[in-house]
């Protein structure tokens, strides 16, 4: 099973996971730039986490035969700290660098004026850019959140196929299957989404533009769920072509139009992608 999880925070994981990654099949991963739980309290706080994951974290991933991909952007949950706003500006430099393939995650935490503000700045950025972007839905009041930011995405004018709205469960996931965008599901070990639950949304809604991750970070969560989803896909009759299709070959698709998703040296890649341009880069 090769597998691409297509959000998680490695830097607030350990090496000893990246061992236990490779070893379950993760062969590539989209590190999104989020909140770090500690506030931080200037601008050149965020450089220093960004430069981090377009340099270390890929030299670490490196070590384990994983490639690291970083999403960029200013949180929801900081975009309402005004020490935090002038990231805004910083953010353009990083969105020319080659492992960045996506602006992301924007979006609401609690749905303010400034989250607005920053949501469609930065949906703006991903146009000009020409960036997929990875939308983030609030924890709480979950089916408000996602109506907004469907709004707001249809507002921008950025093409829904190249939005993932994240975090999606069985009461928003209808919602945004109509929409075009792609299908974000975070799978927790045991609260919100989990492998036998995600099993049954892809029964109902199907594998097309749909992503499964562990969105794992320094809360309790656990890196290795999304080889447990493709577990449980084939206990439940999927077929391994399935699995490979919603652990790899999803992600490919949707990062792949960033155009900078080069996974040529990537270990077991498998046939199925021997002369896809989807794989190389400035195309
Ligand atoms: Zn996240």
């Amino acid at each position: 099973m090769r597998i691409f999880d297509p959000h998680i925070h490695m830097t607030s994981r350990t090496t000893d996971d990246y061992g236990r990654m490779a070893a379950a099949g993760v062969r590539a991963v989209v590190e999104p730039a989020f909140w770090l739980g500690q506030p931080r309290t200037n601008p050149g706080s965020f450089t220093d986490y960004f430069d981090s994951l377009v340099g270390w974290e890929p030299f670490r991933a490196a070590q384990f035969g994983i490639r690291h991909f970083a999403t960029i952007a200013l949180n929801p949950k900081e975009a309402n700290d005004p020490r935090c706003r002038p990231v805004l500006e910083l953010i353009p430099r990083y969105l020319d660098k080659d492992s960045v393939v996506a602006v992301g995650e924007i979006g609401y935490d609690a749905m303010t004026p400034e989250e607005d503000e920053a949501f469609s700045v930065q949906l703006a950025l991903a146009v000009e850019y020409e960036l997929p972007a990875l939308v983030h839905t609030p924890h709480r009041d979950k089916a408000q959140g996602v109506k907004r930011t469907l709004d707001v995405v249809r507002e921008s004018g950025i093409s829904s196929g190249r939005v993932v709205v994240d975090h999606l469960n069985e009461v928003t996931v209808g919602e945004v299957h109509d929409t075009g965008c792609w299908m974000g599901f975070s799978i927790y070990p045991d609260t919100k989404m989990s492998p036998p639950r995600m099993v049954e949304i892809l029964r109902a809604h199907g594998l097309e533009r749909v992503l499964v991750n562990s969105a794992a970070d320094w809360g309790k969560s656990d890196p290795l769920l999304t080889r447990r989803t493709g577990e449980a896909m084939l206990e439940a009759g999927f077929s391994e072509d399935d699995v490979d299709r919603v652990l790899w070959r999803n992600p490919v698709e949707f990062y792949g139009q960033s155009g900078r998703l080069d996974l040529s040296e990537t270990a077991d890649t498998g046939p199925l992608f021997e002369g896809s341009s989807i794989l190389r880069g400035g195309s």
